[in-house]
Order: C-alpha cells, then structure tokens, then sequence
C-alpha cells in the first residue's frame, strides 16, 4: 500500500493524463479543420502518449494494492485565433504537467516512498522531453511558418511523426 496522500496525488495524476490526451486531441480537431494534417498527426499521437500515461499510472496503483477511481474529464475550452496557438497552449500545459509530476515525486520523498521515486523517475525524465518537443516546435513554426512553402514543409515533417509505445516497463 502506498502513502495516502501519495496515492491520491497519482489517482488524481491519471485523470489529468487524460484530460491531457483530450486536450491534445482538440488541438489535432483544429488542425485537421485548417487543413494541416501533419499538426493533427502529430497531435494524435501526443494524445496517444498521454493515455499511455495514465494507463502506465493506473496500472503502478494496481501493482501496489490500490484502487484506481476515474473522475470526470474536464471539456478543453481553448480559443484558437492563430495557427500556432495550440502550439503555445501545449508548452504552458506541459510545464503545468511538470509541476505536478514534481509534486508527486516531492509526496514520495517525504514519506521515504523510494518505489513511487525510481517509478516517477522515468516520468521527470519524460517531461523534459515533452517540454523540449514544445519548444522545438515553437521555434520552428516561428523560424518557417509564417511563409506557406515553409509551413508546407513544417507539416509535412510532423506528418512523419510515429507512434512508439512508452519505454516505461511496469
Ligand atoms: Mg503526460
């Protein structure tokens, strides 16, 4: 059994994985209505990742005698006025994420909970990554998307984006 405030910190941790599958997936809906079907593709298998998440979350809570409950997913509300404001949306959401994943490592510290550390490990490590992926992607809409060749060429790129499941064994 985990600590109590550690485990409702990561059963909470699955619905927000969620909501950021969903989030992702609005941003894939907007891009595939303007036509760019690299930024949707690309988005899609974000939002791939993020159930991966969650799924990896829920099973961690199962592995150590926990019960798992779902909540509600909340509705993404974002307003897209600029082709790069889903872009923008997912680096301030990923650093959101990242405080939260830091919070629960912080939980775990706390309490000696040396498990849920190694575990939450590979997640710190993941969100640098996905902070990083953010940013190159700003930067490189700001250095070629605002010409169309360029932005051809941008979402050709990410059309290219595949699929990996999550190198996390649990
Ligand atoms: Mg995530």
């Amino acid at each position: 059994m985990l600590d109590p405030k550690v485990k409702e910190l990561i059963n909470t941790q699955v619905n927000k994985e969620f909501y950021s599958a969903y989030l992702y997936l609005d941003f894939a809906n907007y891009y595939e209505d303007q036509g760019l079907d690299g930024f949707a593709n690309w988005y899609v298998i974000q939002a791939q990742e993020e159930r991966d998440h969650a799924m990896l979350m829920r099973t961690y809570l199962f592995n150590n005698g926990e019960k798992v409950t779902l909540e509600a997913i909340d509705k993404p509300d974002k307003t897209y006025n600029n082709i790069d404001d889903p872009l923008k949306f997912g680096l301030e959401h990923e650093q959101y994420v990242t405080s939260l994943i830091n919070n629960i490592y912080r939980a775990a510290q706390d309490v000696n909970d040396y498990r849920t550390m190694q575990c939450f490990d590979w997640f710190v490590k993941e969100q640098g990554e996905e902070e990083k992926n953010a940013e190159d992607l700003i930067k490189k809409f700001t250095l070629y998307g605002h010409d169309p060749k360029g932005l051809y060429a941008l979402n050709q790129e990410l059309l290219g984006r595949v699929y990996a499941a999550p190198s996390l064994v649990l």
